[in-house]
């Protein structure tokens, strides 16, 4: 047919520019020590001109990958544009992985220069030997420290300094890669995720809609989630796009330095894992803050236990957005957002709801399929793992024979295993290998988890299988009590607790106390942690 639209290509650059053009005023703030780093939009994208000379000069040349090593800061944000729209491939490693599983990534990336926070220097330093793709080491600071054994190397701002503010940016297409991150936390070598700069574009629109997050200029969006981790979840990338305000918390991610900032920079919008919120959620029971600014708090990358949603909201009228993705999808696949008929719904179905992971964004599809590959019914009791597919969902893993188990007939795997309601919402009962198969059924570890969470005298809890000689496996409760109840809560105390809402079948064989749930790279709980240390436990008869 004739008449059609232009063939216009989704890349970043136009999105950039549009910063350039219509926002040069809007903020970018970084916590940096005790101060606050401050500088706009005109500035930002004149440095990223001249970063994409300075890579340009060290050799980076289309599709190389370029590392960082970084903490969520403005030159990061840098190296998010410069990066992609010159036509290579931005790749933000992630801080807490053990050094062998760095040096696998920075190989199998193949890696051509690495950026480094100056304070991440000492564990660059020790990897570097094994680093043997990198060309070249920046150091994102003024000057190389004296005594770096980092070699070739020079200093962030010298680079600048000595690079043009003019950059011709070239023609991409939208398959181009843009951006990789690798996954975390599973078992075996993380698996790499290929973002092209049409998913990026798409995704950014998709997060700034009304019925997602509905990101707009007069947000100050403060990513909590490290850039390293499927790339802060995009939010970068959308608020350069909208002009919004960012503020970076650096390294500084402690409950009492997120309020300090949420107060003093009027953040509108957060990001972040639970864990995150649990703690700032703690930190509000004995210190004031205002966070009046805070219209909402989007939590993602492990459930939002349904207690801390109605915490802060009736204790701090703030409003938690809870939400789901996955690395291999941009990452967001569903927000749980209450329909306009849902609002008059009483509390507790209301809380309810919205502690569920949603309904799936426009330009996300998805199915779950029972064991026998049959599509489950949407009738909120069947279990099924769920299958996504869409513009910003990757099709394969980089370079990667594992591809085949996730990939098939056009649907990614995503290995949750899922409930969907008749109003579409799914969610998440666990993740395939931390469901506990008891008898014939399946115990979700995450409804008991969040119901003890829920416990006024409990910070965190974990529920793992154990294995049990006549019913395959048992739930085993591993609680951390809040600090003034380390002494005196009881395994009695949390049996009760949960028989007002589970039947006996359901409720742990044991309940264990231990000091702190293990977190992985990314700042999940690691049942993988619990179950080696509790392999061999054995419960009461
Ligand atoms: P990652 O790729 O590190 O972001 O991890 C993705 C996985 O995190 C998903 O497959 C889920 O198992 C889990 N996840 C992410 N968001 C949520 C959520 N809101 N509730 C429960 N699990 C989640």
């Amino acid at each position: 047919m004739q008449g059609l639209m232009m063939d216009y290509q989704l890349t970043l650059t136009p999105l950039m520019e549009r910063a350039r053009r219509l926002f040069p005023k809007k903020e970018i703030v970084t916590k940096a020590g005790p101060g606050l780093e401050r500088y706009t939009y005109a500035q930002m994208t004149e440095r990223v001109a001249r970063l994409a000379n300075a890579l340009e000069k060290l050799g980076v040349k289309r599709g190389d990958r370029v590392a960082t090593f970084a903490w969520n800061n403005a030159r990061h944000l840098e190296l998010y544009w410069a990066v992609p729209c010159m036509g290579a491939v931005l790749h933000p490693l992630n801080l807490r992985l053990p050094g062998d599983q760095l040096a696998y990534i920075v190989a199998h990336a193949d890696d051509q220069i690495l950026f480094v926070d100056p304070s991440l220097l000492p564990a660059v330093e020790k990897l570097a030997p094994h680093l043997k793709s990198v060309k070249h080491f920046v150091v994102m600071g003024d000057k190389v420290p004296e005594g770096t054994t980092l070699s070739p190397v020079s200093a962030y701002e010298d680079l600048l300094k000595n690079a043009s503010p003019e950059y011709p940016w070239p023609n991409l297409h939208e398959n181009d890669a843009a951006a990789m991150c690798y996954t975390s936390g599973t078992t075996g070598n993380p698996k790499g995720v290929v973002y092209s700069h049409r998913a990026i574009y798409l995704h950014s629109l998709g997060i700034s809609m009304g019925d997602s997050f509905g990101l707009s200029e007069r947000d100050a969006l403060m990513p909590v989630v490290p850039m390293f981790h499927v790339l802060a979840w995009g939010t970068p990338f959308a608020c350069t796009m909208l002009g919004a305000k960012i503020v970076f918390p650096g390294p500084h991610l402690q409950p009492r330095d997120l309020a300090e900032l949420i107060q003093a920079e009027k953040v509108t919008l957060t990001a972040g894992v639970p864990t995150l919120w649990m703690g700032l959620l703690h930190l509000l029971e004995t210190e004031r803050y205002d966070l009046s600014s805070l219209r909402g708090m989007i939590v993602g990358g492990a459930a939002a236990p349904r207690s801390m949603i109605e915490a802060y909201e009736k204790k701090h009228g703030l409003t938690v957005m809870h939400a789901w993705g996955m690395t291999e999808m941009t990452p967001l696949g569903t927000v749980s957002r209450l329909k306009s008929y849902q609002l008059d719904l009483p509390e507790a179905e209301r809380f309810a709801i919205r502690a569920k992971q949603g309904t799936a964004v426009p330009g996300v599809e998805i199915r779950a399929m029972d064991e026998s590959g049959k599509e489950i019914s949407w009738d909120g009791k069947a279990f099924g793992e769920l299958q996504v597919r869409g513009p910003w969902i990757a099709s394969s893993y980089y370079n990667d024979e594992r591809s085949a188990d996730s990939f098939k007939d056009g649907w990614f795997r995503t290995g949750d295993v899922v409930t969907i309601d008749s109003e579409g919402f799914i969610m998440i009962v666990d993740r395939s290998k931390d469901v506990i198969k008891s008898g014939g059924e399946w115990i979700s570890s995450q409804d008991l988890e969040n119901a003890i969470m829920a416990h006024p005298q409990v910070l965190e809890a974990a529920v793992i299988a154990v294995a049990h000689p006549k019913w395959q496996e048992r739930p085993l409760a591993c609680v951390v009590p809040k600090p003034d109840f380390k002494a005196t809560l009881t395994k009695e105390d949390i049996l009760k607790h949960l028989s007002a809402r589970f039947t006996k079948m359901y409720l742990p064989d044991d309940v264990v106390f231990i000091e702190a749930v293990p977190k992985t790279s990314v700042g999940k709980f690691d049942k993988k942690v619990l179950r080696a240390q509790f392999k061999d436990y054995k419960l009461p008869e």
